[in-house]
């Protein structure tokens, strides 16, 4: 048996060097661009972020739930720390879903804003966590809840019981939405008794603050200061901006002094808001002067990015981000925009990019990341996990990360067991690491072009290059006087060849489309360019360079 094991080891040994030494023969003429170049830490506000719904990432001492300690340990995954070594994906800015105590799973109904829940951990394991990122270069944010809080919060709670017992409003009702009207004020609000209601646009487990009350404004200053000062947080994701605005409020003048009032704790606070709607309120925001809004107008499936894709064709695309990029600069001149293809309360984005395959979903993923700001990656999104398609329940939008496709998490979301509706039809982390073609090589690929390429995130598109060919798309982007040319071939089966005049270095390329020879052996077809003639493979993107 061991003879026969040993013989069976040696021809595989023999049959992988002939292939080897087949392969190479085919790719001798390819140098890879990206390898002599620089790769830096970004010391800025602009990063690629990874959004981690906490609840379902890494559970840490098999409980059943995500939790703080379980992050931390996956944390090399995500940036080792180490700019030089190709193991990790590199992202170097996270956002957690909230993580202070709250009766619900998902935590966006806070009860206490200076505790952690305990199913996460402790402040001690947060603190660690912090400390860790920061070893590693990450930034970050945690998600803010000022829209609301939990209807279990003790202001709360307090003045509901005054108002059932004694009639009447206490100095606690002040923290929130709460008045005595003749009749139900509208569907948004809930009644609590005695005539007395509350605003609640998301549930009535979920009453509103006043936001233009001081007193609100003052207990915000201790949570902001709190996390910022005392647990060294770099910034918030704040939830549903969009409901900030009432009667009372003008919820642009509140995210203002919130901004600034956190800006005194940390001059450099970062600071991205959740407005969903499309992209001319969110133009409006920001004014605000906050860091960031995410650009919903271009996720998800009918955003331009995945349509794109699908239809091999930018459809105004870069015209549009263009737009948008130069209304947000003129509202607020260091605007940061932030896109992405889909976060917690969207479907999957392997889900709606099924059509397009695995090299489809690449070609999204180059498309997004590679646009002007910040690019928000979903936990999951880098493996190309995906959802059950007929389950729109928000559990299923939130499945357990799939470290391991032959080993999945014993994680349960909402006490549902979602796992077996969750899938990751390219393998889990375990199966795509070690292989740089599949869809979490593509995107470690990416996000080092973007850290070799400062001008990618930090850029203006300051052009639209005309390649007259529906099947391409570029662009320029500048910053600081220097200029790359970005060029998408959309096409998923014809090769593209552009004459033109553009920069002469290639500095990165990025193939979304693996071909395969008679043998059935995965080739890659690199872009070419020899700096007047540049021949781009089905679905590939090219960053040139004037040097
Ligand atoms: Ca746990
Ligand atoms: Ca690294």
């Amino acid at each position: 048996m061991a003879i026969k094991m040993k013989k069976s080891v040696s021809f595989l040994l023999i049959l992988a060097i002939l292939l080897t030494s087949a392969l190479c023969g085919c790719q001798n003429e390819y140098k890879d661009p990206t390898a002599s170049i620089k790769t830096t830490k970004s010391s800025d506000k602009y990063r690629n972020y990874y959004e981690i719904f906490v609840n379902s990432f890494a559970d840490s001492n098999d409980d059943g739930i995500g939790d703080l300690n379980g992050i931390t340990q996956k944390l090399d995954y995500l940036n080792d720390g180490n700019p030089e070594t190709e193991s990790d994906l590199g992202i170097d800015g996270i956002w957690l879903t909230p993580i202070m105590p709250s009766p619900s799973y998902h935590k966006y109904d806070v009860e206490n804003y200076f505790s952690i829940d305990e199913r996460f951990g402790t402040l001690d394991d947060f603190d660690k966590l912090v400390k860790e990122c920061h070893k590693r270069g990450i930034k970050l944010v945690i998600d803010m809840v000022l829209n609301h809080s939990s209807n279990t919060h003790p202001f709360f709670e307090s003045a509901c019981k005054d108002i059932l017992l004694k009639k009447k409003l206490n100095s606690d009702a002040k923290y929130y939405e709460i008045a005595k009207y003749k009749d139900n004020p509208g569907d948004n609000y809930t009644e609590i008794g005695n005539g007395y209601y509350y605003e609640s646009n998301f549930s009535p487990h979920m009453p509103e603050w006043n936001l233009s009350q001081k007193k609100t404004r003052d207990y915000f200053e201790e949570i902001a200061s709190f996390w910022l000062k005392e647990h060294d947080v770099d910034g918030f994701r704040l939830d549903a901006t969009k409901y900030y605005s009432n009667k009372h409020t003008d919820g642009a003048e509140f995210l203002k002094w919130f901004y600034s009032m956190a800006q005194k704790i940390k001059s450099d606070v970062y600071m991205v808001g959740e407005n969903w709607t499309g992209n001319a309120e969110i133009q409006e925001m920001y004014k605000t002067g906050i860091d960031s809004f995410f650009s919903f107008g271009f996720a998800d499936a009918s955003g331009g990015f995945v349509n794109a894709v699908r239809m091999q064709n930018q459809q105004n695309l870069i015209k549009s981000l263009q737009k948008f990029e130069r209304k947000t600069h003129d509202n607020n001149k260091n605007a940061i925009n932030c896109y992405f293809l889909s976060n917690h309360d969207q479907k999957r984005s392997a889900n709606f990019n099924k059509s397009v395959g695995l090299s489809g979903t690449k070609m999204a993923a180059a498309l997004y990341m590679l646009a002007p700001g910040n690019s928000f990656i979903y936990y999951g999104e880098e493996i190309g996990m995906t959802q059950d398609a007929t389950k729109d329940a928000d559990e299923y939008k939130r499945a357990p990360m799939i470290w391991d496709s032959e080993n999945l998490p014993q994680i349960s979301v909402n006490e549902k067991d979602v796992t077996a509706e969750s899938e990751a039809p390219y393998g889990g982390v375990e199966q795509q690491k070690d292989d740089e073609n599949s869809l979490l090589g593509f995107y470690k690929r990416v996000i080092k072009i973007k850290n070799q390429n400062p001008e990618i995130s930090r850029g203006t598109i300051t052009e639209e290059i005309a390649l007259g060919d529906q099947n391409l798309c570029g662009y320029y982007v500048e910053y600081k006087g220097k200029r790359l040319a970005i060029i998408h071939n959309l096409s998923k089966d014809k090769e593209k060849t552009v004459k033109k005049d553009l920069p002469k270095t290639l500095r990165a390329d990025l193939v979304a489309s693996n071909g395969a020879d008679e043998n059935g052996n995965t080739v890659i077809n690199h872009p070419s360019y020899d700096g007047s003639e540049l021949k781009l493979p089905p679905l590939s993107t090219v960053v040139l360079g004037d040097e």
